[in-house]
């Protein structure tokens, strides 16, 4: 599935992720380990793919890190991501191993070095040319080009009408962005080799510097809220700020930058990314669970159970469920409180159920591709729907293997 108007670029093959125009828009995610430490490293890139990341950044900051790259890049399945920052171009040329096991690198242009920005800058390239990887030209407003920003903050204060300096801010990443990947093809990188992205952490920048750079160039492009923060503030405007820009068919790959709590999950970004892109209908990862909220009609906690013992069940069997049946991540199982919406819901389902409301007779109606299929009553309701789901799952979609 795909949004009509989705923005024409050149697709960019990152360790073999195609990324960009008509291609399933790409989850990627970024570890929060010591990269020095190859163990928890690796553990941590191996749960962000096993929970569906298709591209894995590490930061890449020092020596230690750099050697730790390429053991870290052999025990894992999925593409690896350096993430330089000051010194990428002394790293990328003193680690060659380092620079042969990435998939890509992400270079910030407010951070190659003042004086010599440029040459720094080139340096990383030349790696990546000699190497044939992409990079990501990743402008972040928290370190934008002090250099740039200042000649354009200059320029514009001799205009007649000066724009206020959010404005010249905005037009000053869309600036770094598109100099630095020119000044990256001119150091010999293939226009086909370069994503681009211009985070901030407020969403409605994040909508106008997009809207800003999206014309300027086809070249893929990496959305994310940085510094998204925690919780659902995090969850909330990353959710607003990429659906936004996704509806307009900007964005050929995308991260939740949410903070984990103290020894909270990392994988919850990649959860939520994938939520974003199956909310808005642009891919399709785990079936889809609809369940009421509940209201005073149902004053026990039995249909709340029953919603989330069904979609960890869906969510469990998926590794399984994806080899063996093609197209089970479309499939769509409503979960209602009471007859009010319940049946109706559950007619819009593959599979529904509405259970008994409170003063309800206590039987829950199963309706399978809009229909009435069955009544179950009694303490074995849901291992009884578990079942049904087992069998509609295998009637419909073995077949399409
Ligand atoms: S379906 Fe029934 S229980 Fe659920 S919110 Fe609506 S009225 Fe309340």
């Amino acid at each position: 599935m795909s949004v009509s108007n989705r923005r024409k670029t050149v697709v960019v093959d990152v360790g073999g992720v195609k990324v960009g125009s008509q291609r399933p828009i790409v989850v990627q995610s970024m570890t929060n380990t010591d990269t020095a430490d190859i163990p928890g490293t690796v553990a941590q890139v191996n749960a962000l793919h096993a929970a569906g990341s298709e591209l894995v950044r590490v930061t890449v900051n020092n020596d230690e890190a750099a050697r730790a790259v390429p053991e870290i890049v052999k025990q894992v399945r999925v593409p690896v991501i350096g993430d330089f920052h000051y010194n990428g171009h002394v790293l990328l040329t003193k680690y060659p191993d380092c620079a042969r096991a990435l998939a890509k690198y992400r270079i910030n242009p407010g951070n190659v070095g003042g004086k010599h920005h440029d040459e720094n800058f080139s340096a990383i390239v030349k790696v990546a040319v000699d190497n044939g990887k992409p990079v990501r030209i990743g402008v972040n407003w928290g370190s934008l080009d002090q250099n740039l920003l200042t000649e354009m903050m200059d320029a514009n204060a001799k205009l007649p009408q000066p724009l206020d300096a959010r404005d010249v801010t905005m037009n000053a990443m869309v600036e770094s962005a598109i100099q630095s990947a020119e000044l990256a093809e001119q150091t010999g990188l293939t226009h086909d080799k370069i994503i681009l992205s211009a985070k901030v952490s407020g969403v409605q920048d994040l909508v106008d510097v997009y809207r800003m750079l999206a014309p300027r160039s086809d070249y893929p492009l990496h959305l994310g809220l940085t510094e998204a923060g925690m919780g659902a503030k995090g969850v909330v405007a990353s959710t607003a700020g990429l659906s936004i820009l996704l509806q307009e068919g900007i964005g050929d790959t995308i991260r939740v930058s949410l903070t984990p709590k103290p020894g909270g999950d990392r994988t919850e970004e990649v959860l939520v990314a994938q939520q974003i892109l199956q909310s808005l209908g642009l891919r399709s990862f785990l079936p889809q669970v609809t369940a009421c909220p509940g209201c005073g009609r149902t004053t026990s906690t039995f249909f709340q159970e029953m919603a989330e013992e069904i979609q960890t069940y869906l969510r469990d069997q998926m590794p399984v469920w994806k080899g063996k049946y093609a197209g089970v991540e479309e499939l769509k199982v409503a979960v209602m409180g009471c007859v009010v919406n319940g049946p109706g819901e559950s007619k819009h389902a593959n599979i529904g159920i509405s259970l008994p409301g409170t003063f309800e007779e206590p039987k829950a109606p199963v309706f399978v591709d809009g229909a009435l299929k069955l009544t179950l009553r009694g303490d074995t309701i849901v291992a009884e729907f578990l079942k049904i789901l087992d069998d509609y799952v295998e009637k419909r979609y073995a077949s399409r293997k």
